[in-house]
């Protein structure tokens, strides 16, 4: 789902903490704001025109990219049970889900656009 935020609060890729960059196609229309990392301020403009519903299936299967990530990690980690994780453990599950989330959609949204 594309978020127009009136101030910049969340990505429109990665829904990591926007900045003062923004897409919009002119003035006077909403702007998807933006985080800083390069790759998502280039992709700006490839969410603000994709299709709604080719947006939520990409957002669902990059969200299950993280959990297979985060499920990875508990492998290594040899614990199954979310109540077992110290707290460092939590917090780099929780890190390991934000972070591959953000990394999957830009990986995706890139596969999207690319002409082939
Ligand atoms: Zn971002």
């Amino acid at each position: 789902m594309r978020v127009f935020d009136p101030e910049p609060i969340c990505c429109g890729v990665c829904r990591r903490e926007a900045t003062g960059i923004g897409y919009a196609p002119k003035q006077g229309k909403p702007v998807l704001w933006l985080c800083e990392e390069p790759e998502c301020i280039s992709l700006g403009k490839a969410i603000f025109h994709m299709m709604p519903k080719t947006l939520t299936v990409t957002e669902a299967l990059a969200l299950q990219d993280a959990g297979a990530d985060a499920g990875a990690y508990l492998e290594r980690l040899g614990k199954f049970n979310l109540s077992e994780l110290t707290e460092k453990e939590w917090s780099t599950f929780l890190t390991t889900i934000l972070n591959a989330y953000g990394e999957n959609m830009r990986k995706r949204v890139t596969q999207a656009i690319a002409p082939f």
